[in-house]
């Protein structure tokens, strides 16, 4: 079963991770749909570039994925959905206890609630289809811990459970789910999170890039989006048949520590 002709349904993918993520899968022939919050002329713009790029079709559906109900109508409105890539995210970092209550609640919702909603709308549709592959970006942050970001790793270690749960659930039937867990890739969500470090640790920029992300990154190298998206269409290909309930570090050797 090849990826071309397929539908990829990327969430949260007008910008870094999920737009590298959709881009190889377009590379592979998939059909994707793109999705934001926003609904920006740049966002259909970004769809129409990657149809013309690759000769599949593109499109963008605009759906907040804090909300239960537009998780689960982007699916619906997708009409098709072969390759769910759960990507959609945000951070915030702070000490528990001075952790802003709704800053908890919008990250459990946006990274691990989302996830549970478009799955629960996708799989009827992947039976139908009779093939199906979920791809859910946790984070080297879903396998081990930090200070300051208590939300977002209890929302990434939810995600790898929710992952394993998925595969068990379809572990007879032609549906794998697996999670990919990058370890620092520099993307505007990195780059938004860079000054709330220097004030945490008393860093200047340099030092936070060096001396705490890089820190439990072996290879002192960010991984790269298109890293992430090649990893992706692995997943969705007939070698990743067997492949299932598992992560995927793509971290520079971060969890081999
Ligand atoms: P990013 O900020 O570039 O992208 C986040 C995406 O999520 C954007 O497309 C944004 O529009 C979308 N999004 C945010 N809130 C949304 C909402 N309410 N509804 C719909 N879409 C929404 O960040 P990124 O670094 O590309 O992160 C993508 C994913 O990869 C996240 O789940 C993140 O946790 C994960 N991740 C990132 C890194 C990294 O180092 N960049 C490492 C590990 C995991």
């Amino acid at each position: 079963m090849t990826i071309a002709g397929k539908t990829a349904i990327v969430t949260g993918s007008n910008s870094g991770i999920g737009l590298g993520v959709a881009q190889e899968l377009a590379r592979a022939g998939a059909n994707v749909v793109l999705n934001s919050f926003t609904d920006n002329d740049e966002d259909h713009a970004l769809a129409e570039s990657i149809a013309q790029e690759h000769g599949v079709t593109a499109r963008y559906i605009r759906a907040d994925m804090s909300k239960p109900d537009a998780c689960r109508a982007l699916v619906e409105q997708a009409g098709a959905c072969d390759i769910l890539v759960n990507n959609a995210g945000i951070q915030h970092v702070a000490p528990i206890d001075e952790f802003p209550a709704e800053k908890w609640d919008a990250i459990i919702a946006i990274n691990l609630s989302s996830a549970f909603h478009t799955t629960a709308a996708a799989l009827p549709m992947m039976r139908e289809a009779g093939w199906g592959r979920v791809v859910n970006i946790s984070s080297a942050h879903g396998l081990t811990a930090s200070p300051f970001k208590s939300a977002y790793i209890a929302a990434k270690h939810g995600v790898v459970g929710l992952t394993k749960t998925t595969a068990l659930e379809t572990a007879e039937e032609p549906i794998t789910a697996n999670a990919i867990c990058p370890g620092y890739v520099l993307t505007p969500l990195v780059e938004a999170q860079i000054p709330d470090t220097m004030k945490e640790y008393g860093m200047d920029r340099d030092q936070v890039v060096r001396d705490v992300m890089l820190k439990r990154q072996p290879s002192k190298e960010f991984a790269t989006v298109e890293q992430i998206g090649g990893t992706a269409v692995y997943l969705c290909s007939d070698a990743a048949a067997q492949v299932t309930g598992t992560t995927i570090s793509v971290d520079g050797g971060w969890t081999a520590l």
